[in-house]
């Protein structure tokens, strides 16, 4: 079937057209600037790009400026917009509500919407993208796919905060986690890659990217993972914080003056390792400047590996031992300094790293990077949401 993968940003529209059976992508792109003034990149595979300029007012004319390229009758892929055969959407989150992926209904996106409290940011931005396509689409099915989904089978011990009961009955306050597709995604091969039957397997998947998360996967399901009610805590990542003492909260804002947008603007915007070094928030600039002795920069990135290594021996402990650990997403799947870094010292869980193939091995590929006998696997496995998001879509919408 052909699938058009929406992600559907408050200012930005990601598509991919994809075959769910081959995982073939036919054509994709990016609009951008929604609202402001509008751009759109679109590249057909095996052809070149092609960039246009034109204006975006709101997500429903970026839909309609994705359907009438794809539909060209020069540069576009398909006849008609009947050859698109459902659309699926990324929605961030799905709360208590979703622990699947959901064929989309009125009564489903009621039911996103009394969620967008626990995602304010993204969740009535993907719902915009869901409407806009209802709108240009219509009698198209459409499918939404959480990115907290795969994280609803967290066992409550997980998920709870050390709270009163009522924050979690009341307010929604528990850990949800998120990169579920992700997490999904690469856990499935990396049991594939050990040949053994799922529910013997244990799996620590680390998606490090410019938001980064890791997640226990026993059984192939997810019983614990870094992130929690919003995608703020885990390991420091490209301007976020990370898990910090919550009471550094209430005293950073008498000490600078902030209110609660400006804390919050502080942790998610001004932190992480962007904070820490005072270079940027892209691994690659800031390892660049520790290679240049700038010492921030360094303990930048001392920090971001060291509180990884921290998690895989927790996850680790919570599943009773570890069969693979997985690196996936942009720093994962290239940066191998930092996975020199993350592995360095983990022998006495049975890791046997060859060092030398993680610093000359391809980036961005399928590898496994631990000795033959190494009693734990060490794979990176390059992520693809969009081929989940694709096949779930498929599935659903031909019943
Ligand atoms: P996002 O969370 O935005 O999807 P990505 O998964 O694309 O982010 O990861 C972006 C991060 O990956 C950036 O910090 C970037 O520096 C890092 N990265 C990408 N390619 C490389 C590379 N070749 N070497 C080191 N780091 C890389």
């Amino acid at each position: 079937m052909k699938i058009l993968v929406i992600n559907a940003g408050s200012s930005s529209l990601k598509y991919q057209l994809m075959d769910s059976e081959s995982g073939y992508v036919i054509a994709k792109g990016l609009c951008e600037r929604i609202g402001i003034d509008g751009a759109m990149t679109y590249k057909p595979t095996g052809k070149d790009p092609v960039k246009f300029n034109d204006t975006l007012k709101d997500h429903t004319e970026a839909i309609k400026l994705v359907i009438n390229t794809l539909t060209d009758p020069e540069i576009g892929v398909v006849k008609s917009m009947a050859e698109i055969d459902a659309v699926g959407h990324r929605l961030v989150h799905g709360g208590e509500k979703f622990a699947k992926s959901v064929l989309i209904t009125d009564e489903v996106l009621e039911t996103v919407e009394s969620l967008n409290s626990l995602a304010p940011l993204h969740n009535p931005a993907n719902l915009m993208g869901v409407r806009a396509c209802r709108e240009i689409m219509p009698g198209v099915p459409m499918v939404a796919v959480f990115d907290t989904a795969f994280h609803q089978t967290m066992p409550r011990e997980a998920f709870l905060y050390g709270l009163p009961y009522e924050a979690y009955t009341d307010h929604m306050v528990r850990r949800y986690g998120f990169h579920g597709t992700s997490h999904l995604y690469v856990s499935r091969r990396a049991i594939e890659l050990l040949g053994k039957p799922a529910e013997e397997t244990r799996v620590v998947t680390c998606h490090l990217g410019n938001g980064s998360s890791i997640s226990a996967v026993k059984g192939g399901k997810s019983i614990d993972t870094s992130m929690g009610l919003t995608p703020l805590e885990g390991v420091p990542m490209g301007t976020r914080s990370g898990s910090i003492d919550p009471a550094i909260v209430t005293y950073l804002m008498d000490k600078l003056g902030l209110d609660a947008k400006g804390i919050d603007n502080y942790m998610n915007k001004k932190s992480g390792v962007m904070g820490i070094s005072g270079v940027s928030s892209d691994f690659r600039d800031i390892t660049a400047a520790a290679a240049e002795g700038n010492d921030r920069a360094k303990a930048a990135l001392e920090c971001f590996a060291y509180q990884v290594k921290k998690y895989i021996g927790a996850y680790s402990a919570a599943m009773g031992g570890v069969d693979a650990i997985v690196f996936t997403a942009g720093v994962g799947e290239n940066h191998r300094g930092i996975r020199e870094m993350v592995l360095t010292g983990l022998d006495y869980l049975g890791v046997d790293v060859d060092f030398e193939y993680n610093q000359s091995c391809p980036g961005g590929q399928e590898v496994e990077l631990t000795k033959a006998g190494s009693k734990v696997k060490v794979f990176v496995i390059p992520t693809d949401e969009e081929m989940v998001i694709a096949q779930d879509t498929a599935r659903l919408s031909a019943k």
